[in-house]
């Protein structure tokens, strides 16, 4: 049994064996970890379940997050759907409203899964899920798409590291784009080939990306960003499954985002000290917030 150690290897075993990315990840996780089939499986079912319950939780919460921060878009969203402004489709605003809701029940400190971080927690499951409800995909079929977006991030953490302060915020939610829509193209049934171009097309995007939390915490930008890219994804796993194809395989897509994680300066990497976190906003919110001893004083530090 191969180690997957690129998308290249694991490409030719799926070739080899004429069998899906899903198919050959259990074949491996059974040659390598000790469980059987079904003891995996229903490993899976359970992080896909949590997934669920966090997004079901994160759609109706009007909560703000301890600072005060975000809390509540997700609801704006779901509520938005049915208004006569609104012009994307109700697919489409599920998957806005499912990266919201995760995120900011990450931020209210709530049970999330991460994934591949705990920042890009939101990209997998408003995408898997949000088209799950929308075609009717039997939750089996979601599984794959969940077990297929895990490998993805697997052999991609083999390459880099994903963390906004090792890489900046391209090796968070980039990576969770790239994870989600390679998800989706295996639970619509495309090729081991198109999942892996849906997710070179969904990272190249995101490259670069810098990680500025605002006042240090994951939630500005963060919250939005993971809003975003599960529709992100969905284009992506759309342009893949239409027989678009990345110009630069996806083995170099890492290498180039690993590289540009070392390039990007120290500011940039979760360390508050440049894009977003040093906007005038952002730096007038962090001295309000920053360091409250008392309750009274953290009450203080919440915007209106
Ligand atoms: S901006 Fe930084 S903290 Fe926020 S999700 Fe991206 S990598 Fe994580």
């Amino acid at each position: 049994m191969p180690n997957f150690n690129s998308f290249q290897e694991l490409l030719h075993y799926c070739q080899e064996k004429h069998c899906s990315i899903s198919e050959a990840a259990l074949q491996y996780e059974e040659a390598y970890s000790g469980k059987n089939r079904e003891e995996i499986l229903s490993g899976m079912r359970v992080i896909l379940q949590q997934m669920r319950d966090t997004v079901e939780s994160g759609i109706h919460s009007e909560e703000k997050s301890m600072s005060g921060l975000t809390g509540g878009d997700a609801k704006r969203i779901m509520d938005f759907m049915n208004q006569p402004q609104c012009f994307l489709s109700p697919v489409e605003m599920k998957m806005i409203a499912y990266g919201l809701a995760t995120l900011e029940e990450n931020s209210r400190m709530k049970r999330i899964v991460a994934c591949p971080t705990a920042g890009g927690s939101g990209s997998v499951p408003a995408a898997l899920i949000a088209v799950e409800q929308d075609r009717q995909v039997p939750p089996e079929q979601t599984l794959k798409g969940l077990i297929t977006a895990g490998v993805i991030g697997e052999i991609t953490a083999r390459r880099m590291f994903l963390s906004g302060s090792a890489a900046g915020c391209q090796a968070e939610v980039g990576v969770a784009s790239g994870m989600a829509a390679g998800g989706l193209v295996e639970m619509m049934g495309g090729s081991p080939t198109q999942v892996v171009h849906a997710a070179a097309i969904s990272m190249q995007n995101l490259m670069g990306l810098v990680c500025d939390p605002v006042a240090g915490l994951v939630e500005v930008p963060c919250v939005v960003r993971n809003g975003l890219s599960g529709v992100q994804a969905s284009a992506a796993a759309t342009m893949a499954l239409a027989g678009i194809q990345s110009f630069v395989p996806m083995d170099e897509v890492v290498e180039a985002m690993a590289a540009v994680g070392k390039l990007m300066h120290p500011s940039l990497k979760e360390t508050a000290e440049g894009g977003l976190a040093q906007t005038p906003s952002a730096k007038a919110f962090t001295e309000r917030f920053k360091a409250p001893q008392t309750l009274g004083e953290i009450m203080e530090a919440k915007p209106d």
